[in-house]
């Protein structure tokens, strides 16, 4: 396995960077950089120059309009585009769906949904998670019922993400409670225009709306918008978290957020001294920094052999269990070095005003970060979930 970028790779890198000199808006990079929410106008700004670029869909093959990247560039784009504070794509219909859709969809449905992913004309969200059924999703009970040319969905969705922004939602429901739980669930499109369905907000810690319920009542869903066979489901749901995964570790966001952390204890001081100087504190970045080197070289590892053509086995749930837990430590640094400046929780501070900023630079996100960030270890798969995954393949059977 060889560590290092090709000359190929380098001048891939080379054109990332400069189409992200010439076409990040510099206002969307500092929002991002500061941690100011995007809004949907955002998202879909940058949608639409990633398109423009033909680099919507890294991961989607050319026939569909792709970029049909492998692992190695994949990973690049990200890692420059968190260098550039460029914004997350959001994933529920680019990364999640579409794949989905690429390989179990009928014609019908890729012809008619993927351009619409391409465009931005719609804007898709998950509907997998519901109240008692997380961790253990196969216990779902999100009902539907087919009656002739549709299907009546009952039942309530929650913890879904951006389900505000949304237009369709992608569901699994179930279709024969007699069966086994996995073998009774399937796949289907809901336009959330139906009559019927009813979003409701969830604030999180950090005071945003990120997440909502999503209650359905008698609606009716067209039969051809089943994906692939009626209780066959459970198989699709899985194949798209191999996808939610990608991209796991988060190498990029860990490195810009110890650079901010190091900008902030350099300029913080700590009994007459910068912050950074603390050994107890220089101690705690270090280790956050060694432990982030190492996920990287992982990370890289994993990357070259999935260029090679290997799929990523239980190393994703490593990545994710680590990358996550850096991350958490970064925001635990950043609350520490911001120090007294953390405490308000001024959210009106990120919106930029006529006032300078409180505290060093990018204290006003500190605490809405290390609340938000919560959520790191809990969605994709709890973290505890992601051990005993690591504890079945490598310790054997009983975990
Ligand atoms: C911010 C956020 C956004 C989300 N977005 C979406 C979305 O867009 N769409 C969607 O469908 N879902 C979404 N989710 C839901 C997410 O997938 C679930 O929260 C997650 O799967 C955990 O399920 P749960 O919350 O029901 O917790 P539970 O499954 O009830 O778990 C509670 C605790 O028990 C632990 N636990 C559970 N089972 C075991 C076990 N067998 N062994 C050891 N420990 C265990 C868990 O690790 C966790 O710590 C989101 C969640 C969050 C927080």
């Amino acid at each position: 396995m060889d560590l290092n970028y090709s000359v190929e790779e380098q001048a891939f890198r080379a054109e990332v960077q400069q189409f992200l000199a010439e076409k990040l808006p510099a206002e969307m990079s500092e929002a991002i950089r500061v941690g100011r929410e995007l809004g949907k106008d955002g998202h879909d700004q940058w949608h639409a120059i990633l398109n423009a670029q033909g680099w919507l869909a890294p991961n989607w093959p050319k026939e569909f309009g792709g970029c049909e990247w492998n692992a190695v560039q994949r990973h690049i784009f990200e890692e420059e585009c968190c260098r550039a504070h460029a914004p997350r794509i959001v994933p529920f219909g680019l990364s999640m769906l579409a794949p989905v859709l690429q390989k179990f969809g009928s014609k019908e449905q890729q012809d008619h949904y993927l351009p619409r992913i391409l465009s931005g004309q719609d804007w898709w969200c998950q509907g997998y998670s519901e109240p008692g059924a997380g961790s253990d999703l196969a216990s779902l009970k999100t009902r539907a019922v087919r009656e002739a040319d549709h299907y009546v969905v009952n039942g309530q969705k929650t913890w879904t993400t951006l389900g505000q922004y949304a237009n369709w939602i992608f569901c699994l429901v179930r279709t024969d409670p007699e069966a086994k739980q996995q073998s009774g669930i399937s796949f289907l499109l809901i336009d959330m225009a139906t009559p019927g369905i009813e979003v409701r907000p969830i604030t999180l810690l950090d005071g945003t709306h990120e997440v909502n319920e999503v209650w359905f009542t008698d609606v009716k869903v067209p039969v051809e918008n089943l994906v692939g066979e009626e209780n066959m489901g459970w198989t699709y749901a899985k194949y798209l978290l191999t996808h939610e995964r990608t991209n796991i570790a988060g190498v990029g966001f860990s490195r810009a957020g110890l650079d901010a952390v190091k900008r902030m204890a350099r300029s913080q001081m700590h009994r007459g001294r910068p912050l950074i100087d603390n050994p107890h504190f220089a101690a705690r970045m270090a280790r956050a920094e060694i432990d982030l080197m190492a996920m990287s070289t992982t990370n890289l590892r994993i990357i070259s052999r999935a260029a090679a053509g290997q799929a990523p086995g239980v190393e994703s749930s490593m990545l994710k269990v680590k990358g996550t837990e850096i991350r958490q430590e970064i925001n635990d640094l950043a609350r520490r070095a911001a120090g007294a400046y953390a405490m308000p929780f001024a959210s009106e501070a990120l919106e930029g005003g006529n006032e300078p900023e409180i505290g060093p630079e990018g204290s006003a996100a500190v605490a809405a970060q290390y609340f938000n960030n919560r959520k790191l270890s809990i969605f994709g798969g709890s973290n505890e979930i992601q051990k005993n995954i690591i504890a079945k393949v490598k310790l054997g059977g009983g975990a």
